[in-house]
């Protein structure tokens, strides 16, 4: 069931953007040789915290962390950690979400830390550009599979592909709320945008196959060619003026 929120509600959902956004890009700026992704997990959570609000991953699931930290061929959902030592030329993915008044904000970002090969580069700019691709379809009055099809065509025509296994989502008072939002999709068809709907759009997009593997850990989502992946997410707002990002830093 898709539940519309109200003018005061994407208000508060707004603010729970704001403090996700800040801890991610907080993250992204302790990116660098020789840290460890625990410690940018720390940053994520004392920033969370400090704001009176709660990181929405933290225990969700049972999932053990703040944030998700994907290194390379690490696509989502990568457990921090004190042995994992970021080295020049990886991309990072950093998923956060914090939980304030009532609502979540959900956002994430893929970081180069130092240089990275124009090859990365490459795939983190058409990921960040697919992203944005698919905001711009979110207007009242079309349907899901609009972005999802914005989404894949921009990604395809690069030759890279669009992971299945796992999609964006409505966000609200729950971190996962209805509907579904796939990467891929056909025009016309799925639920149809209406005002009040607030959801997460985020790309994953990986440089070979759209194949990927869970490991052991039961987290931790791996390209199955074990070429690297990249992530952006944001929250909007289907609005009568168009998408509205809710996860903005102001
Ligand atoms: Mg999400």
């Amino acid at each position: 069931m898709v539940v519309l929120k109200t003018a005061r509600e994407l208000r508060c959902m707004r603010a729970a953007g704001r403090i996700s956004q800040r801890a991610l890009r907080l993250a992204g700026q302790a990116v660098e040789p020789g840290v460890t992704t625990k410690e940018i997990d720390d940053i994520v959570r004392k920033y969370i915290e400090e704001q009176g609000a709660t990181p929405s991953f933290l225990g969700y699931g049972g999932f053990p962390a703040s944030a998700c930290i994907s290194v390379n061929n690490v696509v989502i959902h990568g457990i921090p950690s004190e042995k994992c030592v970021l080295k020049q030329g990886d991309i990072v993915s950093i998923d956060v979400g914090a939980f304030y008044d009532g609502f979540h904000g959900d956002n994430a970002w893929t970081f180069a830390c130092g240089d990275v090969s124009a090859e990365k580069q490459a795939l983190m700019k058409a990921t960040e550009e697919s992203l944005f691709i698919g905001i711009k379809q979110a207007v009242v009055g079309a349907r899901i599979g609009d972005i999802g099809h914005a989404v894949q065509e921009y990604v395809e025509l690069r030759s890279y592909s669009v992971v299945r296994d796992f999609v964006g989502h409505g966000v609200g008072a729950k971190l996962h709320e209805d509907p579904s939002v796939p990467n891929y999709g056909t025009p016309g068809r799925g639920v149809r945008l209406m005002p009040g709907m607030a959801i997460a759009i985020e790309p994953m997009v990986n440089m070979g196959s759209h194949e990927v593997r869970k490991l052991d850990d039961g987290w931790t989502t791996v390209t199955a060619d074990g070429k690297p992946a990249a992530h952006y997410e944001h929250t909007i707002a289907i609005t009568p003026d168009g998408p509205v990002i809710l996860t903005l830093p102001d």
